[in-house]
């Protein structure tokens, strides 16, 4: 059985929550798009890399996860960050961004790969699907730009990246991960977009059953990869399977509260950074650490599971769903994993007999 090692923290740091497109189906946008929209100062940077450090002593390594708003657009947050970090034990913190790749200079390639940032980068589509939604405040597109800080950070950074792709209504999940297969990229996902089933980007009926069949082509993609001794370019699926090969129940969907926290720029401390509101807040990054580290652990503790939960079968699979997502997509959520489940189950069956050839979904080949 694969060690699935010690727990590892992700803290979501929202540097700004200033962004400069305006992507027709962001779920942010309310925040975003806001008149004064804040920074995260240098200051609160620098701060939070030393309050994870003292408050997480039981977390082995932390990264830090930079999300917004558009990180890009804070870059000296950026910087303190990773110098701060530099300043602690090595391996103690290492560094991923989600970015919309729309801004690029000498100082942001010099700065990425000093983190080692893994890059996920935002990018839907060839430029006819891509630029359709995704444009910049005013109006213009970004794709030709995206391609363009693709290939400079390749040629000029030691960072992986992950391309990730939404699906959303006239877009498959088939289209979305073949366009993605086409780039230079280490690792790739395309999902459906969260949004309420009336919202006009959401998949209809026909398209969701589409959905699921283009599932089950990831997974064989992902079998193929595997029997050729390859990790899989998409990786939706490892920690489920790698979870069943171990024979391990989730107790929870993920470790917010715990080993996940969320900081937004004006040092709000979070279960998440998706729980952005006061009813999550645990403290802020300015007082004593052991204070928002115990108003986690209360909240993981009030929180519990969704009665649905209870009778659900994959529920030891799942662990409840995200906090942030559920109470906003339901059902459609649920579906997803029953979905994501069931391709787990199935990548498991096909090396029933030979389990150590999964060992590249854990990173051992
Ligand atoms: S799939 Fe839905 S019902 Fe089942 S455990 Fe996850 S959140 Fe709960
Ligand atoms: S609350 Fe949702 S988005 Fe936040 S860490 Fe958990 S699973 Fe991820």
């Amino acid at each position: 059985m694969p060690d699935l090692g010690l727990p590892n923290g992700e803290v979501l740091v929202a540097t700004t929550w200033e962004c400069n497109l305006r992507c027709a189906y962001c779920f942010v946008k309310e925040q975003t798009q806001a008149a004064g929209a804040r920074h995260m100062s240098a200051q609160t940077a620098r701060r939070v890399i030393d309050a994870l450090d003292e408050g997480l002593p039981h977390v082995e390594s932390i990264c830090v996860h930079l999300y917004g708003g558009e990180p890009l657009t804070n870059i000296p947050a950026m910087g303190a960050l990773v110098e701060q970090a530099r300043r602690k034990a090595a391996g103690r913190f290492n560094f991923a961004i989600t970015t919309n790749g729309s801004i690029c200079s000498d100082e942001l390639l010099e700065l990425l790969d000093r983190g080692r940032f893994q890059v996920i980068l935002s990018i839907d589509g060839p430029a006819e699907v891509h630029d359709a939604c995704r444009r910049t405040a005013g109006g213009r597109p970004t794709h030709a730009r995206v391609l363009e800080f693709l290939r400079a950070v390749r040629a000029r950074t030691r960072c992986r990246v992950r391309g990730s792709a939404v699906v959303r209504s006239g877009w498959s999940l088939a289209e979305a991960e073949r366009y993605l297969r086409s780039l230079p990229v280490h690792s790739i996902k395309a999902q459906a977009v969260r949004v309420p089933r009336d919202d006009p980007f959401a998949l209809s009926a026909p398209e969701r059953e589409r959905y699921f069949a283009d599932l089950e082509g990831v997974a064989d993609q992902v079998i193929g990869e595997l029997e050729a001794g390859r990790a899989p370019r998409d990786d939706r699926f490892s920690n489920r399977v790698l979870q069943l090969l171990a024979g391990r129940s989730r107790e929870r969907f993920c470790g917010a509260g715990e080993t996940t926290f969320g900081f937004t720029p004006e040092g709000t401390v979070l279960p998440c950074v998706l729980l952005d509101d006061p009813a999550h807040r645990l403290g802020h990054v300015a007082e004593p650490p052991a204070r928002w580290v115990a108003a986690g652990a209360r909240w993981r503790a009030a929180g519990g599971r969704r009665a649905e939960c209870a009778s659900c079968a994959d529920a030891p699979l799942c662990g409840g769903g995200c906090p942030a997502i559920v109470p906003v997509c339901g059902a459609d959520e649920c579906e997803m994993v029953h979905h994501n489940c069931a391709m787990a189950r199935k990548i498991l069956a096909h090396f029933s007999d030979r389990p150590e050839d999964l060992l590249p979904l854990a990173g051992i080949e």
